[in-house]
């Protein structure tokens, strides 16, 4: 059974469709019923949207992990 860390561990890789069927299974199966886990993976696939669309990023795409650790730091400090 996937937790969070996990979850957070393979974002970067499940947001490029770079994981295996089965750890996809896993995530899906923890993001059913983790709801931090969701918003994290639903924010973190919009910035991630909105920035390749823009094209002028202001946070490296090649540095998925910063990204993600903002992410993060806002869900802590929002409460979600
Ligand atoms: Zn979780």
């Amino acid at each position: 059974m996937y937790r969070c860390d996990d979850v957070l561990a393979e974002i970067s890789d499940l947001l490029d469709e770079e994981t295996s069927p089965d750890v996809r299974r896993q995530i899906e199966t923890h993001l059913a019923c983790c709801g931090s886990c969701q918003a994290l993976v639903d924010s973190t696939r919009m910035t991630v949207r909105f920035v390749s669309e823009c094209g002028e990023l202001e946070v490296p795409i090649a540095e998925p992990d910063a990204l993600v650790r903002r992410v993060m730091e806002r869900l802590r400090r929002g409460g979600a």
